[in-house]
Formats: structure tokens, C-alpha cells, sequence
């Protein structure tokens, strides 16, 4: 039997799911909860995560629409189509679908998002509100480590806690909610010298590479709960960042990919939906 126990992401998606549904109920008196996602192109990675928000979206009670734009778009296009959602009356939230076409300016276009729209908290603004320690809400998927460190009562207060990537969407604003939970944080990045010498030390390690099985036995303390949010597709598989066979027999605890970080992902999302149209009726 191995060592490590298995976290899965469906026990916390589940609860997750219930408490937001409850909210989204009583916010949809006047009309349902809509999400506007917008794709540019076909790229099938864009595809595959916007027909994952639908499904979550009509789970959770949520009325999501798609807005598919020509993949020859420019940055203006795209942007005027941003600002015309933001100034429409029955749209509660705007969402990118990335990855966006490789000629368009991705920051342009976030940062395009009204911030009382801005689902993803991906915006400047919102980033900013978090790190200066105004709001806890953060990017969906760095809401769902939390969510599942919770879920699983691993406490995180004082605690030493390494995140492998620093990229605006996981790995910082990951830190920010953190320094929020007073857990004691070191980042690490593609520049960090010798990294299983830092993360060995972690009692809770949090991995968001996009290299697959970078993370061995070398790199995990035996005490340490590992969290792999990497999701790299790879001919019909998908593949997360931690060597799971070789971790799972060193480690107290482990998230596997697929069924780990994923399914809470997008309640994370619903509730931060959930949250702007709170704060609009305050
Ligand atoms: P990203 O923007 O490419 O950033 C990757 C980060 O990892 C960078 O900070 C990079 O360092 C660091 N890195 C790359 N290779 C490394 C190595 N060998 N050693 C140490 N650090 C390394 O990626 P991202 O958007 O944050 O996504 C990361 C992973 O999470 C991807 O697999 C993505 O698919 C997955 N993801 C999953 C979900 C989900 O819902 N489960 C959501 C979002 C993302 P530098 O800064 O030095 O380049």
C-alpha cells in the first residue's frame, strides 16, 4: 500500500458546489446569473475549458453564453468586444478563454475587463486589490488549492508552504492568498538553484510548472501534502508536474491529475461570479 493518502478534487468540488448553487438561487430571483466567455479562434485547449465552465456554469444554476470571435482578430477587436459586454446590463461576468489567438495582446485585453465584471480576478486591478491585502478573492485556480487545503482541514496558518511557478494567473496571486492565511511562503521558478533543496523543506508543496513529472521522491519532504495543479495534455492524456508513483510513496498526502486541482477550479470561478454581483447590490 502506498504511503501517501490521495486528496481528490471531487469531495471539495461537491461542497464547493452546493454552497454556490445556494447563492446563485437567491441572486437569480429577477433572471438567471450570466457569464459571458469570450474564444478567439478554435484553438481546442480554449475549446475543451469552455465547454468545462458551461457544464460547471449549468450545474451551479449559472446561464453561460459563448461568444466565439474570428481567429484573425486583432487586439481592437477584441477589446471593443470586451467593452461592449462590460456596458451591458445582463452581463455579470466576462471571461477569457485562453489560450487567446497568438496575435492578440492577452494584458490589453484583460486589463479591457471592468474589474466589477472581472470573474477571473485577472485584471490589474483586481491583482492589486489582493495584494494590497483589500480582498481574498483571487484567480479561480489559486481559490482552488486554498479551497482543497481547507476541504481537507490541513491547516495553513504559519506553516511553510513552497509554490513552484510565478506565473499572474497561479503562482502569485497563490502567494498573495497565503500571506492573507499567514502561512510562511518562498516561490520558486524556472531561475531557482537547486530546487529539491527548497522544496524538500515545504510542509505543504504547491507545483504549478506545466513540466510534466518535474517534481521526484528528491524534491518532497515525508510529511509534506503535495498539491499539483499542472495540467499538460499530451496525446489524449493529461499530465500534472508531480512524478505522482514516485511522490505518492514519499509524501503525507497528494493530488493526482486528472481529478485533483481541476474539478474545484470552476466553482472557484462561480463563486467569485457570486461575489461581484454581491458587491454590486451593496
Ligand atoms: P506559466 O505561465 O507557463 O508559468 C509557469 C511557471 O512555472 C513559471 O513561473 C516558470 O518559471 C515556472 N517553471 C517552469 N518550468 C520550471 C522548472 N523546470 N522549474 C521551476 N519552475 C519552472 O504557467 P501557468 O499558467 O501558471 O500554469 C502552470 C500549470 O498549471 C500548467 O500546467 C497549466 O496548464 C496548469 N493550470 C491548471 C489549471 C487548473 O485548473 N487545474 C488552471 C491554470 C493553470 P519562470 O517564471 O522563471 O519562467
Amino acid at each position: 500500500m502506498s504511503k501517501a493518502e490521495v486528496w481528490s478534487g471531487r469531495g471539495p468540488a461537491r461542497a464547493l458546489r452546493a454552497a454556490v448553487k445556494e447563492r446563485v438561487e437567491r441572486l437569480s430571483a429577477d433572471g438567471p446569473l450570466t457569464l459571458r466567455m469570450i474564444r478567439v479562434g478554435d484553438d481546442p485547449s480554449a475549446q475543451g475549458y469552455a465547454r468545462a465552465v458551461q457544464r460547471s456554469c449549468k450545474r451551479a444554476g449559472v446561464r453561460a453564453v459563448m461568444d466565439e470571435l474570428p481567429g484573425d482578430s486583432t487586439t481592437d477587436d477584441v477589446v471593443e468586444h470586451v467593452q461592449a459586454l462590460n456596458a451591458e446590463a445582463g452581463v455579470d461576468g466576462v471571461l477569457l478563454g485562453f489560450p487567446l489567438a497568438g496575435q492578440v495582446d492577452d494584458a490589453a485585453i484583460v486589463d479591457a475587463i471592468d474589474p466589477a465584471k472581472d470573474v477571473d480576478r485577472l485584471t490589474t486591478a483586481a491583482i492589486g486589490e489582493l495584494f494590497a491585502g483589500h480582498t481574498t478573492t483571487g484567480p479561480a485556480t489559486a481559490a482552488a488549492v486554498i479551497e482543497l487545503l481547507d476541504y481537507y482541514e490541513e491547516p495553513i496558518e504559519g506553516r511553510g508552504v513552497v509554490v513552484v511557478g510565478r506565473s499572474n494567473v497561479v503562482g502569485k496571486p497563490l502567494w498573495a492568498m497565503l500571506q492573507a492565511r499567514n502561512a510562511t511562503t518562498t516561490v520558486c521558478h524556472s531561475r531557482t538553484v537547486d530546487l529539491p533543496a527548497v522544496t524538500s523543506k515545504a510542509e505543504i508543496l504547491v507545483v504549478a510548472t506545466g513540466s510534466p513529472g518535474l517534481i521526484g521522491a528528491e524534491h518532497v519532504g515525508s510529511d509534506a501534502v503535495v498539491v499539483d495543479v499542472g495540467t499538460t495534455y499530451r496525446n489524449g492524456t493529461v499530465l500534472g508536474d508531480v512524478d505522482f508513483d514516485a511522490v505518492v510513496e514519499r509524501a503525507r498526502a497528494v493530488t493526482p491529475v486528472p481529478g485533483g486541482i481541476g474539478p474545484i477550479t470552476n466553482y472557484c470561478l462561480m463563486r467569485n461570479l457570486v461575489e461581484l454581483v454581491e458587491r454590486r447590490s451593496h
